[in-house]
Parts: structure tokens; C-alpha cells; sequence
């Protein structure tokens, strides 16, 4: 691939020629593993990236399948993700490209566009009565004047006071019940993988204060092209799950025991831990009882994610559509994936992503392919008469630690542990999305920040 060559000569200019003489192991090939061990060969050190499956970029890879290109769960990059668009910007990495971005919601059978860019989009938005249009602009501004008080990563005294409770009690409570169906639900659905009962009153309201028009980009060979040129120059070992770290002393070193086809172990100097928090604590069996706590409860939603290959061009959708939980049971958000770049799709040809909702993915994440292909085809076919009798294949991705979601009290409950986070414990450093919310930038940000700290303590 060019791209993979670029960023090769790329990188190469920038190594440092100093002797590496110390040994980072990174825990997880996604993208905070990744930009973890971007930076640390950035600064001339070479990581070893351990990675339980047979790709890299977890949650942000793709796959191609009969000249389809399918993203297997994150699919777009809004322009708000500084940070990483930066670097794909800076080391020339694949192509992103602008997406339409339009968004809709299907009710009553047919399609609204959901475009928020001011109060005056709620007002024009069909599927709300006149009183829950009111009040979602009364919503909107209120979310509006919260200003920093809703900035999650700094939370202050009023950030806590927000979150006292789930978002559908705060909105039942204070709005038209139609808000919680209509706007909250499709809302948590498509951004958190989650629903308004799982989710506080801070994160809705931080999310409507976010929700102005942007733009959305996606990478033309699909959302696995910044993951696969990073990894590119380091040294990955696939299909290789890490079972236990061990340490004798505070500071290391760490005995890392791996599973797979050769199990094995290696000593390295320093550790950085970027998987998803519950898979911590079996792990590392020595971190302290009120850390190894807070991982096992930080809240994730399971998520399923199901491509479907059609023979004919679908009739023109919206690039994202959500649908409603009170028509739909098992979908919730549906990708038309063409929109994304032509080249993703062969000619005259049709791709879907469908995101199945919370309740869906997790009733069926055990389920049979062929179980959660007949519940989604079945749907399908009422979004888009015949859908089936057009369909090529189908690929099921399932994902465990599909998104964090953020329920009442969860940011409070985080800040007993949040030096941990920041310093790490001895030279054991964590990376992954853990605040607050999904997000590749935050995972990007993460794994970055680890390896800013492991280079300020060896003084490179
Ligand atoms: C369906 C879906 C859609 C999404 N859409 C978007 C989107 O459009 N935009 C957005 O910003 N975010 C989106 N997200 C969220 C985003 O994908 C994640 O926040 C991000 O990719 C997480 O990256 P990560 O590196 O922190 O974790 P992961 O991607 O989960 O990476 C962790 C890696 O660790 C590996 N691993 C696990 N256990 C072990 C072990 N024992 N040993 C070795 N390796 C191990 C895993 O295989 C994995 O590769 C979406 C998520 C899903 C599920």
C-alpha cells in the first residue's frame, strides 16, 4: 500500500539514532495502542504491541470482501478530532475524505432528516409535536448555557451535580415524554451504543451541547487504514492475548505471559495497558483493591454490528438513519456505507452497516450468525421492501466492550481512582478510552499521553 511506504520513509527520517535499550510492551493493538507505540518509536524506543486477534485497530479496523470494504465498528472521524486528524494530515496517511453526513430518523415509515444546528432545526424537525419541539429548543438552550460546566474531562462541582440522574427520569420528569422516543434515544443509540434509562442526565446534555453541524470524514479504503500503516513499522505480535503481568518489584520489571498458538513470556521495563478496563483485572494481578474495583465496573454496552452486500444499488437513505426503538427491535443505527467513498462498493452494488441497539446486542451477543442475520434481514425488509431478496452476504462483527456508556455517578466514582490514570503505577502506564465517553480521538489522546510519560521518565 503507498500510504504504508510514505509513512514508512516518513517515520524512518524521524527515528532518533541513540541505542534502545529500553523495553515497552503495549497491551492491545487498537488505536490507543497504536498511537502509543507511534510516539514511542517516534522518540526512537521500539515497542512490542501484544494483540489477542489476528488484525490490529480493535474496534477502528475494516475488512475487504469481494471488492466491498466494510468498517467492522467505528465508521466515521468528525472534524472535531483534532488530534488525529493532525497526524493522518502530517505523515500523509491513507485518504480522508469529506462524508455528506447527513443524518436522519425513521418514523412512522418514513425518513426525517436530523440536522442540529441551531433551535431552529428542532422546530422544523416533523416527528416532534409542536409542545416537544418547545421544549427540545428549551433543552438545547439550557445545554448551551452549562458552558464548562459540562466539559467532562475538567468536571467541576456543577459537572457532579449533573449527574445525579439517568437522562429518561430527568426527562420524564421535566419535558414532553415524546423527547426521551424521539430525540434521547436515537441520540444514545447511534453515539454512545447506549439508551437514555443507562445513561446520565450530564452525558444528554453534554451531547446536545455538541450537537452542531460538523463535518465527518472517513478514510476511502476504510476506518482500518490509519491502524494498519501505524503498525506498520512496529513490531506486533498477532494472535497473541496477553494472560498475566507479573512483578517482582514496585517499579518492575514485568513478566508478561502470553497465550495463542506458542505460549510464552518476556520481561519488559515498562507496560502500557491499552485494552478496555474490565479485561484489566484478571491481567494484573497485583494493582491495588480500589482500582482493580473501579475497572471491573466501568459500564460498557456489547455492541453486534452486521454488514450487508446487496446485488443492486440501494434507493437513495441518509448516510446514518436511526431508527426508533418503538417500531424497530433490533436496529438502531443503520450505515449506508457508499456515501463514505464510491471506491468502498463495486459498481451498481449496495452495502449496509446495521448497528443493532443495546437491548439487541446484548440479548443476542451469544446468539447463532445466522439468528441475528434472520432478526436483522427481517427488519430490513421493513425499512426497505424486498431488502432480502436482493442481499449477496452477510459479515457479524461482535464486540464486547462495544462503547462506555456513562451512567449517573460515574464520573465522581472515577476521581478516587484518577491518579492512577494520570501517573500510572510503578512503570505501568494506561491508555484506552477511559474518559469519558467512546471516542478514537480520546482512545488516540490516551496512548499518546502513556507514552509521553514513559519518554519524560527515561529522559528522551
Ligand atoms: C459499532 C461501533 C461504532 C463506533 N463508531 C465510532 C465512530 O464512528 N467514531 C468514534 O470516534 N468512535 C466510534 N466507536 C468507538 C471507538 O471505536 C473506540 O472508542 C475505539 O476504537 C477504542 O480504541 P481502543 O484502542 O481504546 O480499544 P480497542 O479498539 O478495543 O482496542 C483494544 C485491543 O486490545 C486487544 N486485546 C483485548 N484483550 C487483549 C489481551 N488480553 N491481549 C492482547 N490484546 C488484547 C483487542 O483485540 C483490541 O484490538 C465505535 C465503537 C463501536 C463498537
Amino acid at each position: 500500500m503507498e500510504s504504508v511506504r510514505r509513512y514508512n520513509r516518513l517515520i524512518l527520517g524521524r527515528l532518533r539514532t541513540k541505542a534502545v535499550d529500553q523495553r515497552v510492551a503495549i497491551v492491545g493493538g487498537g488505536i490507543s495502542g497504536l498511537s502509543a507505540g507511534h510516539r514511542l518509536a517516534e522518540s526512537g524506543l521500539k515497542p512490542v504491541v501484544f494483540e489477542s486477534e489476528s488484525f490490529v485497530g480493535g474496534r477502528m479496523s475494516s475488512e475487504r470482501v469481494n471488492g466491498f470494504t466494510i468498517d467492522k465498528g467505528a465508521y466515521t472521524l468528525p472534524e472535531s478530532y483534532r488530534n488525529l486528524r493532525r497526524l493522518v494530515d502530517q505523515l500523509g496517511i491513507g485518504s480522508l475524505v469529506q462524508t455528506p453526513g447527513t443524518s436522519s430518523i425513521f418514523a412512522e415509515g418514513e425518513e426525517h432528516p436530523f440536522k442540529v444546528g441551531s433551535p431552529a432545526d428542532f422546530l422544523r424537525f416533523k416527528p416532534l409535536s409542536l409542545r416537544s419541539k418547545k421544549d427540545v429548543v428549551k433543552l438545547f438552550l439550557y445545554a448551551q448555557s452549562l458552558r464548562s460546566a459540562l466539559n467532562l474531562g475538567r468536571p467541576t462541582q456543577k459537572t457532579y451535580e449533573l449527574e445525579d440522574e439517568p437522562a429518561s427520569d430527568y426527562l420524564l420528569k421535566h419535558y414532553d415524554p415524546q423527547i426521551v422516543e424521539r430525540v434521547a434515544y436515537p441520540l444514545f443509540c447511534e453515539l454512545f451504543l447506549g439508551t437514555p434509562e443507562k445513561n446520565s442526565k450530564l452525558a444528554l446534555l453534554a451531547t446536545l451541547k455538541t450537537l452542531t453541524s460538523f463535518k465527518i470524514f472517513a478514510f476511502e479504503e476504510g476506518m482500518g487504514t490509519l491502524p494498519e500503516t501505524l503498525s506498520s513499522h512496529m513490531e506486533i505480535r498477532v494472535e497473541t492475548p496477553v494472560l498475566r503481568i507479573d512483578t517482582k518489584g514496585e517499579r518492575g520489571p514485568y513478566e508478561i505471559h502470553t497465550g495463542g498458538r506458542r505460549p510464552s513470556f518476556d520481561i519488559f521495563d515498562s507496560v502500557v495497558l491499552a485494552v478496555p478496563f474490565p479485561l484489566i483485572p484478571s491481567m494484573v494481578p497485583q494493582l491495588p483493591g480500589d482500582l482493580r474495583d473501579y475497572c471491573r465496573r466501568v459500564p460498557y454496552s456489547p455492541s453486534i454490528v452486521v454488514a450487508l452486500a446487496t446485488e443492486r444499488r440501494l434507493s437513495q437513505i441518509s448516510m446514518i438513519s436511526n431508527l426508533l426503538r418503538t417500531d424497530f427491535k433490533t436496529l438502531g443505527t443503520v450505515i449506508c456505507d457508499s456515501h463514505k467513498s464510491s471506491g468502498r462498493v463495486p459498481q451498481g452494488r449496495g452495502l449496509l452497516t446495521a448497528i443493532l441497539c443495546e437491548g439487541a446486542s446484548r440479548a443476542l451477543f451469544r446468539a447463532s450468525d445466522e439468528q441475528i442475520s434472520a432478526q436483522v434481514i427481517q427488519e430490513l425488509d421493513l425499512f426497505f421492501p424486498k431488502f432480502s431478496e436482493n442481499l449477496l452476504f452477510v459479515k457479524i462483527y461482535r464486540w464486547e466492550q462495544g462503547a462506555l456508556q456513562l451512567p449517573a455517578g460515574h464520573l465522581l466514582d472515577r476521581d478516587s481512582v484518577r491518579q492512577y490514570f494520570e501517573n500510572g503505577i510503578g512503570n505501568l502506564y494506561f491508555a484506552g478510552e477511559s474518559f469519558p465517553v467512546s471516542s478514537l480521538e480520546a482512545s488516540f489522546n490516551s496512548g499518546i499521553q502513556a507514552a509521553n510519560r514513559i519518554i519524560s521518565r527515561i529522559g528522551r
